[in-house]
């Protein structure tokens, strides 16, 4: 058996093919590259049993990633996050079986540690050496630690407006760390001159084909802890829709080994922010890509992406398993997320919340039905945002009594 049954890479839009032997970005049509396995093969090698003694994290699925050889796997114990019953948030919202994959427990304190972890590894066994990225926040604050993991030098650039605590982890780990007055898209810009004229590898979203493999493990997890059923519906806070798109690939894969039914997909939501909906508008009208959003604004920072890479993919996965989009409010969303922390002890990020918010909203609107199994994704932790919390507190002098 191989440790990876990696085939080569493809485009979905042209077919055009590439080998996964040398670096990558993006097809010569500018889209996105994906990986491709041997899945025949695997379907023939590798069985369920095999996962019976293999340690709690996304390693475990390591004939369904790129990296092939187990020597640069650059690992901080990444994956298998709970996933935990929700029943009185569920109760509260009419869900009777409603979950919470809790990507707030992962590494670096987000999802973004799953693309991280196997994009590192693999730009490691490729020979990279130096990597650069615009970022919000998390995604820089992941690559630039599983670089200092892997001891590569990492490049990151982020809005002022990122949450700081994600500078902080940037910053510490040794990455060069420019913050841009503007967004995401401003911090690409720069990124993209830098990698031309410094030739380091460019880690954007999408722009490796790797990081998606990292987070589809997240679509591995949840069929395996459902033990190999999958949910009704899956709800996942959609900025460059890398989640998205990951998880609708892995539970095809799953379905081409025979690991889950082929008849039954989960409906995939694809949850925005009401100040940054591209996909939300663009599923709406039934158009394959999204436009550019203007002057996008959200405390909801992950989710801050006004034009994705990958738009077309996350249409595709919303089309193909009758999923929809939906656009939350951050009145809607920070309401949410204290209701989530007072009935359930969770203290989910902004864009948790914004998932769970848009669980509710579907349930009222009857698209989710009360019998449903459903799966929010909490992709991080709600302490990596202190300032959306605002608290105006009692102040007692010594030896005064509460009253
Ligand atoms: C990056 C991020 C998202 C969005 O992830 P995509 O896969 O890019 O859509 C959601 N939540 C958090 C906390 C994030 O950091
Ligand atoms: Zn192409």
């Amino acid at each position: 058996m191989n440790y990876s049954y990696i085939s080569h890479l493809y485009c979905p839009k042209c077919s055009k093919t590439y080998s996964s032997k040398e670096t990558q970005h993006l097809c010569t049509c500018g889209s996105p590259l994906l990986v491709e396995y041997r899945l025949d093969e695997l379907a023939h090698d590798w069985k369920k049993d095999h996962l019976a003694n293999r340690s709690p994290d996304l390693w475990r699925y390591h004939e369904l990633l790129p990296l092939e050889d187990e020597q640069y796997k650059t690992t901080l114990g990444e994956g298998m996050s709970p996933l935990l019953s929700m029943n009185k948030i569920g109760q509260d919202m009419g869900i009777h079986d409603l979950l919470m994959k809790d990507e707030g427990t992962i590494p670096t304190g987000s999802f973004k540690a799953r693309g991280a972890a196997v994009g590192v590894s693999k730009a490691k066994e490729l020979g990279v050496e130096e990597m650069a990225m615009p970022t919000n926040g998390n995604a820089g604050a992941a690559w630039s630690l599983y670089a200092a993991r892997a001891s590569m030098k990492s490049t990151i650039v982020m809005p002022i407006d990122a949450p700081k605590i994600t500078r902080n982890e940037c910053a510490i780990s040794g990455a060069s760390l420019y913050l841009v007055d503007g967004l995401i898209s401003d911090a690409g810009q720069i990124v993209g001159n830098a990698v031309k004229e410094k030739g380091m590898y460019n880690v954007s979203t999408l722009k490796e084909p790797y990081r998606i493999e990292g987070k589809k493990t997240m679509g591995l997890e949840i069929a395996e802890q459902l033990n190999w059923e999958v949910p009704d519906v899956i709800l996942y806070p959609t900025g460059g829709g890398v989640g998205l798109i990951g998880i609708h690939k892995a539970l095809k894969e799953l379905q081409q080994l025979g690991w889950i039914s082929d008849d039954k997909m989960p409906r995939l939501v694809a949850v925005q922010s009401e100040g940054c909906a591209p996909i939300v508008k663009a599923w709406e009208k039934g158009e394959t890509e999204a436009p550019f959003w203007e002057n996008s604004e959200t405390v909801a920072f992950g989710i801050n992406v006004p034009k994705a890479l990958g738009d077309f993919l996350v249409l595709e996965a919303l089309y193909e398993t009758d999923g929809c989009a939906i656009a939350i409010s951050d009145d809607a969303l920070l309401e949410e997320q204290k209701k989530v922390a007072q009935k359930e002890g969770a203290f989910v990020c902004p864009e948790g919340a914004a998932a769970f918010s848009a669980a509710r909203r579907l349930r009222d609107q009857g698209w989710i039905h009360e019998e449903e199994k459903v799966v929010v994704l909490n992709t991080g932790a709600g302490i990596k945002y202190p300032d959306t919390v605002n608290v105006d507190l009692p102040i007692l002098n010594p030896g005064d009594r509460i009253r």
